[in-house]
C-alpha cells in the first residue's frame, strides 16, 4: 500500500519548483514532485540549434528597472546567468511591405497611434459592457458590444498584431511593467532559462554534477486520476503507479486542465469547471531558422523587423539572433493563435517553404535557403496545450478566485493563479510560493484543530 506522504507537487516548472521550495523552508519535506515529462522545468525549456542554445518557451525577463525588483531577475543575477537587453519597441520602424520596401517612419509612427488609438477605443467599450454587466447582475443582453476593428490595410494588421500579441503597455498599464518596471532582458546563455529552477532546486533536492538525484522528484510520471476528500488525496499516475498524500499542489497548466488528462473523482465543482473554461490560453510560437550566413540588417535598433501581409499574423514578427549570440545567423518568427495552430499541424518542410517565401518578399531572390529549422509545438503537447494564459485586460476579481480556490485537498497553482503576473515566469514563480504560504497555513489550522479535538477527549 502506498505510503503517505505530506504533500504531492504535480508538475515541475517554476511554480511546483517554488512552492517545493517554501516546503522545504518550513520543514515540510515528505514532499514527492510528480512530472509528467523527463525533464523539470516545463515551459523554460532549451534546445540545442544551430549550434547555440534557443529558447523553445519563456525567453525574456520582463519587467525590470522599475520601482520594486523582478524577483526572476534577482535569480538570475545570483546564478550568474547571462542576459542582454532587448527592445521590441524598434520594430515598427523596421516594417517591410511584401516588395521588400521599408514603411517611411512618419506612416509607421501614425498607424501605430492609429492602433493604439483603437484599442484603447475597445478597452473603453469593453470598460463599458462589464460595468453595465455587474450593473445588470449578468444580464448581458441589455448591453451592445462593438468591437469591430478599422483597421484593415497591411500595415494596420501588422502594427495590430505587434500590439496585442507583444505590447499592450501604451494602451492599458500593466501590473508587470508598473512593479518591476519597462525594460526586458533576453536570456543568452548555454545553460538555459532552465538553469535557475536547478539552481533553485539544489538548495532542497539533492543534485550532483548539474543533476538531480533525489528520489522524491519522480520524472515521466503523468497524473491522470485525483481521488480526493476532505481527509487526503490518492494520485493515479499513467503507469498505474499510486500515491497517497495529506494534500496535493496541482501545477499543470490552464490549456491541460481544459484538457481530459486529469480526471478528477469526485468532480471539480461547478464553480472550478467555469473558472477553468473562461480562461483564454494563448499559443505563442517561437520558429527558429539557421542559415549560412547573415542577409539581414543588424545594428542599434534593427534586432527586430516587421512583415506586412493582408492576413494578420501571417509571419509578422522577427528577430536576429545576433544579440544574443553572435555570428550564429539564427532568425526567429513568432507566431501565435490560429497561425500557431496551422503550422503545427503542418510539416515542418512546409512551414520552412513558407517562412522563405516571406524572407524572399523582404530580402528578395538572392537569399540563401535556411539550412535548419526548428518549429515548437506548445499547442499539441499535451502536457501543456498552449502557451500560456491571456486574461481579459479587464479583470474579475471573482473569476481569479476561483481559478486558485482550493477544492478539497487540491491546492492550485501555476502562472494562471496569478493575479497580477498571469503568462510570465514570475507569474509562475510567486503564485507556486503564495500556494505553498496558503497550504502551511491550512496545515497549521489542521493541527490546531486536531490537538483541541484531542484536548477535548
Ligand atoms: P509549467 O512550466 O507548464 O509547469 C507545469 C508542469 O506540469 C510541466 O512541467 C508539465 O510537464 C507538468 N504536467 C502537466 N501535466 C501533467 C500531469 N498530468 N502529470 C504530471 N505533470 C504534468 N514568460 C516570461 O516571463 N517571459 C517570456 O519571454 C515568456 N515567453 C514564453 C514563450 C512561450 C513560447 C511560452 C510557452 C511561455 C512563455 N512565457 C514567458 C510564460 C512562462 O513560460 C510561463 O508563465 C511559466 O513558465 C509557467 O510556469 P508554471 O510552473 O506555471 O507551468
Amino acid at each position: 500500500y502506498p505510503s503517505r506522504s505530506s504533500v504531492i507537487i504535480i508538475g515541475a516548472g517554476i511554480s511546483g519548483i517554488s512552492a517545493a521550495k517554501i516546503l522545504a523552508e518550513n520543514g515540510v519535506d515528505d514532499v514527492v514532485l510528480l512530472e509528467a515529462s523527463d525533464r523539470i522545468g516545463g515551459r523554460m525549456r532549451k534546445e540545442q540549434f544551430g549550434g547555440v542554445s534557443v529558447e523553445l518557451g519563456a525567453g525574456w525577463i520582463s519587467g525590470v528597472g522599475g520601482p520594486q525588483p523582478n524577483p526572476i531577475w534577482e535569480l538570475a543575477a545570483d546564478s550568474g546567468i547571462r542576459t542582454c537587453f532587448s527592445d521590441y519597441s524598434n520594430a515598427r520602424f523596421n516594417i517591410y511591405d511584401r516588395s521588400g520596401k521599408i514603411f517611411p517612419s512618419g506612416i509607421a509612427s501614425d498607424t501605430y497611434q492609429k492602433a493604439v488609438d483603437s484599442a484603447i477605443q475597445t478597452l473603453k467599450v469593453e470598460e463599458k459592457y462589464c460595468d453595465e454587466e455587474n450593473h445588470n447582475n449578468g444580464d448581458s443582453d441589455s448591453v451592445q458590444i462593438e468591437t469591430t476593428s478599422t483597421l484593415k490595410t497591411p500595415i494596420e494588421l501588422a502594427i495590430d498584431f505587434m500590439l496585442h500579441d507583444f505590447e499592450m503597455a501604451e494602451v492599458e498599464p500593466i501590473s508587470t511593467y508598473v512593479d518591476f518596471g519597462e525594460k526586458e532582458f533576453m536570456i543568452a546563455d548555454e545553460r538555459g532559462y532552465d538553469y535557475l529552477l536547478y539552481k533553485m532546486a539544489q538548495d532542497f533536492l539533492f543534485t550532483s554534477e548539474g543533476t538531480i538525484l533525489d528520489t522524491r522528484l519522480k520524472l515521466n510520471k503523468v497524473v491522470r486520476e485525483l481521488q480526493h476528500s476532505r481527509n487526503g488525496v490518492m494520485v493515479r499516475t499513467e503507469d498505474g503507479c499510486v500515491y497517497e498524500a495529506n494534500y496535493v499542489i496541482l501545477s499543470v497548466s490552464i490549456g491541460v486542465l481544459q484538457s481530459d488528462l486529469l480526471a478528477f473523482d469526485p468532480p471539480l465543482p461547478r464553480w472550478k469547471l467555469e473558472a477553468i473554461e473562461k480562461c483564454d490560453v494563448m499559443v505563442y510560437t517561437k520558429i527558429f531558422l539557421k542559415f549560412p550566413y547573415k542577409f539581414w540588417q543588424s545594428g542599434p535598433g534593427k534586432e527586430f523587423f516587421i512583415y506586412a501581409h493582408e492576413r494578420r499574423g501571417y509571419y509578422t514578427f522577427w528577430q536576429h539572433m545576433g544579440n544574443a549570440y553572435p555570428g550564429s545567423n539564427i532568425l526567429v518568427v513568432t507566431l501565435t493563435n490560429e497561425e500557431s495552430k496551422r503550422v503545427e499541424a503542418q510539416s515542418d518542410e512546409e512551414t520552412l517553404r513558407e517562412a522563405m517565401a516571406v524572407l524572399r518578399d523582404i530580402f528578395g531572390p538572392n537569399i540563401p535557403d535556411a539550412i535548419d529549422i526548428l518549429v515548437p509545438r506548445w499547442w499539441n503537447n499535451r502536457f501543456q496545450r498552449g502557451s500560456y494564459s491571456n486574461f481579459p485586460i479587464i479583470p474579475n476579481l471573482e473569476h481569479f478566485h476561483n481559478i486558485k480556490a482550493p477544492v478539497d485537498r487540491i491546492f492550485f497553482t501555476g502562472e494562471h493563479t496569478s493575479e497580477r503576473f498571469n503568462g510570465y515566469v514570475h507569474g509562475g514563480y510567486l503564485s507556486g510560493i503564495d500556494t505553498s504560504k496558503a497550504l502551511l497555513e491550512e496545515m497549521r489550522k489542521d493541527k490546531e484543530r486536531k490537538s483541541e479535538s484531542q484536548t477535548l477527549l
